[in-house]
């Protein structure tokens, strides 16, 4: 088997021989530890019947251990000044394919059309550029790709709140926009020790189980995100005063508001983060006709 390219030694071996230096702006920190890349890996449960598709190949520290595992690896970089160096750190691996982008830009289902139709099980994984992680998995489930889950890196903060339950600090309208498309769990926390250069935040790695039904039927998906965003405006301040100001002349139609509150059960003076996910579902289903 090749040697790892995630070790401190080889890594600066490669960026020494390319002249890479970091980009902040684009969230670049290597992976340098192999134990944490193969707990990555691990947990998103591959084999050469699986594909993964990764978004910020760097170096190619967490592809190859995906090369090896799974059958297919697609893999996203938008910095150029990497392809070279991938086409190196890979060329022991025929199972890769390096797309050149932007991946909020990219055509995936086009992917899965091209290179993956031989793939029943796909996972994203990956060690996300941290400046764009909501956005990254926002445009993957909205995407509708036929994933079986995620395994991603991400600041802590972040994967606190997209695991949050309703009740706690952390839960919100990220917690509900992917907790509705998948189920979330915290995977393992990740010490600041294993990245070059290393992240000032601290990190963790979550995997997202992509739910077979969603956990309520809703009219309109986009709508009960609207509403759960609206009732997350003014944490400290009751739903009602929230979806009032967040909803269409919610002002003047506040007694509609109170009138479907109730009809799904839910006390008006209650603030939103102690409405389940159903709640929230059941409550878009009430407004959507008079406020969509
Ligand atoms: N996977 C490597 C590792 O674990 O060592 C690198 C991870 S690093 C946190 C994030 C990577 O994402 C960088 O290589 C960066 O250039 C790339 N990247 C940043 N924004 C991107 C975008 N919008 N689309 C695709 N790749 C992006």
């Amino acid at each position: 088997m090749q040697k790892d390219i995630a070790t401190p030694i080889r890594t600066q071996e490669i960026l020494k021989k390319y002249g890479f230096s970091f980009k902040k702006s684009l969230g670049q920190n290597f992976l340098i530890d192999s134990n944490i890349l193969r707990n990555i890996v691990s947990h998103a449960d591959l084999t050469k019947d699986s594909a993964a598709i990764e978004i910020g190949p760097g170096i190619g520290a967490l592809t190859e251990h995906l090369a090896r595992t799974a059958g297919k690896v697609v893999a996203y970089e938008i910095d150029q000044r990497l392809l070279p160096v991938l086409a190196d750190t890979l060329s022991p691996y025929d199972n890769v394919e390096i797309i050149h982008g932007d991946i909020l830009e990219a055509d995936v289902q086009q992917i899965f059309k091209d290179q993956l139709q031989n793939y029943k099980d796909v996972m994203v994984v990956a060690n996300l550029p941290y400046y764009v992680t909501t956005p990254i998995l926002l445009k993957l489930l909205m995407d509708r790709l036929p994933v079986r889950g995620m395994v991603v890196m991400m600041q802590k903060e972040v994967a606190d709140r997209i695991t949050a339950s309703p009740g706690t600090k952390a839960y919100g309208s990220l917690s509900i926009a992917i907790q509705y498309y998948m189920e979330a769990e915290i995977a393992m926390m990740v010490p600041k020790a294993v990245f070059m250069p290393q992240p000032n935040v601290d990190s963790a790695v979550i995997k997202l189980t992509r739910r077979e039904e969603p956990p309520v039927q809703v009219i309109d998906e986009e709508f009960l995100f609207k509403v759960s965003r609206g009732s997350f405006v003014q944490r400290r301040k009751t739903i009602i005063n929230n979806l009032q100001s967040s909803l269409p002349n919610g002002k003047a139609k506040k007694e509609l508001i109170i009138q479907a509150l109730e009809k799904v059960g839910v006390d008006p003076t209650r603030r939103g983060e102690t409405l389940s996910i159903v709640e929230f579902g059941r409550l878009s289903n009430e407004l959507y006709e008079e406020f969509h």
